[in-house]
């Protein structure tokens, strides 16, 4: 594709997008007073215009039937849960039975665990990428600790080769194949927070079911943001936040994977509550769990209704505007902006794309490394406009999201970063 800096290559490439018109259904933030090129939905996604019906009408349900809601109508609370899946399953590329909404993603990352970790003495180790997001360390540590082992011994946290920024594929394998029988499972993220690399989840996957190990991924990411084929890709679990690329509001609800192989395994260790209990016999009230089929037998509690339902308002979106255009227009959108950022930072080596190039090895985010100015330049972007995030110690995230970004979004974002630019010339 041939990029032009100009407003009237943006403004072309705007009118030529079929998926244009979804962003007149977010709602915008605006910073000292402008309208905000937003780059953050990797922290956190705009909220849809359409959240306040659902909410509104969940609202009314619980006003005008309080407790005769969970079993009210077509919509009933009791299944509500039903009516996310046939998008979730789309978003991950999994059936419908291996994916529930539930709980929040450190607690689902560390349930998920209960059932899959279950380490012997030979076999007992986990892979993690070096430096993965904080909750899933925290996660892996104290998991590993609960079982009485050192995590020194236990986690091998793989680093990119010295000189580089994301890991390759061929070292992560090498790295499976060397552990082989002492490797109890790869728990990775799909799309590395800091780094913005996209993993090969397929080959991953491939190579620990090949020493006998499982693969988990955290998808907080990945989700909603790259397409993913977990079913096919043979992945055992995975979990993600809803409110990132998907948009549900803060802190809302997460989502979880299981593979069908363990649709039926009843055997295995969990941490049970009633809602994971068989729902035609959950009334009885009785001893002796019995866990539903597939995913929803990991579920503990009752619905959060209310967070499911502004959830469901991007759900619907995504349903409507299809992940794969999504993901089709996304690659586009993100090749513009690593061509603005190389014609603009070009030679003055004051920023660096840490992000891989290659588009089957990221999602939307591009993560910038700045060797000038640190957190004052991005400060000052800031104060023009423009919504990215800072990670420490050097990290800038940008992520043009497909849904509700458009290619005059990253023209504005070039002007303000080629004036930023010129106190370095
Ligand atoms: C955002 C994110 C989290 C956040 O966890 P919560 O339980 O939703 O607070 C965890 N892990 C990763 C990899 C993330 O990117």
């Amino acid at each position: 594709m041939n990029f032009e800096f100009s407003e009237s290559f943006a403004l072309q490439m705007d009118a030529q997008d079929p998926l244009a018109s979804f962003r007149s259904r977010f709602h915008f933030p605006k910073v000292d007073g402008k309208e905000a090129v937003y780059f953050c939905g990797n922290s956190l996604g705009l909220q849809p215009k359409s959240v306040k019906d659902h909410l509104e009408k969940e609202l009314n349900n619980w006003a005008d039937l309080a407790v005769d809601g969970h079993f009210h109508g077509e919509d009933a609370w009791y299944h509500v849960r039903k009516k996310s899946k046939p998008a979730l399953a789309e978003i991950v590329g999994a059936h419908e039975h291996e994916v529930v909404a539930m709980n929040n993603l450190s607690v689902n990352l560390h349930l998920l665990m209960v059932s899959f970790y279950r380490p012997t003495k030979e076999r007992y180790k986990i892979i993690v990428e070096a430096g993965a997001f904080p909750s899933d360390q925290y996660m892996l540590e104290t998991q590993i600790k609960f079982h009485g082992l050192d995590p020194a011994d236990t986690l091998v946290e793989l680093a990119p080769r010295a000189g580089e920024h994301t890991l390759r594929t061929e070292d992560i394998l090498a790295e499976i194949r060397k552990q082989g029988d002492k490797l109890a499972m790869v728990n990775m993220a799909g799309l590395q927070y800091y780094s913005g690399q996209l993993f090969d989840i397929k080959a991953i996957a491939a190579a620990a079911h090949s020493v006998g190990a499982l693969a988990g991924f955290d998808l907080a990411h990945a989700a909603g943001n790259a397409l993913l084929k977990l079913h096919d890709w043979d992945v055992d679990f995975a979990t993600w936040c809803s409110y990132k690329y998907l948009n549900s509001g803060p802190g809302n609800i997460s989502g979880i994977f299981v593979h069908e192989r363990y649709a039926e395994r009843s055997d295995l260790p969990r941490f049970a509550g009633w809602w994971g209990h068989d729902e035609g016999e959950r009334f009885r009230m009785e001893k002796g769990f019995v866990p539903m089929f597939g995913a929803d037998g990991w579920q503990l509690s009752n619905t959060d209704v209310l967070g499911l339902a502004a959830h469901q308002a991007s759900l619907d979106i995504f349903q409507e505007s299809g992940i794969e255009n999504l993901r089709a227009k996304s690659e586009k959108l993100t090749a513009y902006l690593e061509f603005i950022i190389r014609e603009i930072s070009g030679e003055s080596g004051v920023l660096e794309i840490i992000t891989p190039n290659n588009p089957a090895e990221r999602g939307c985010q591009l993560s910038l490394l700045i060797h000038r100015g640190g957190k004052s330049v991005f400060d000052e972007w800031y104060h023009q406009g423009v919504v990215g995030d800072w990670r420490n110690p050097n990290v800038i995230r940008l992520a043009p999201t497909p849904l509700y970004n458009s290619f005059l979004d990253v023209f504005r974002f070039a002007k303000i970063l080629e004036q930023s630019l010129k106190k370095f010339a």
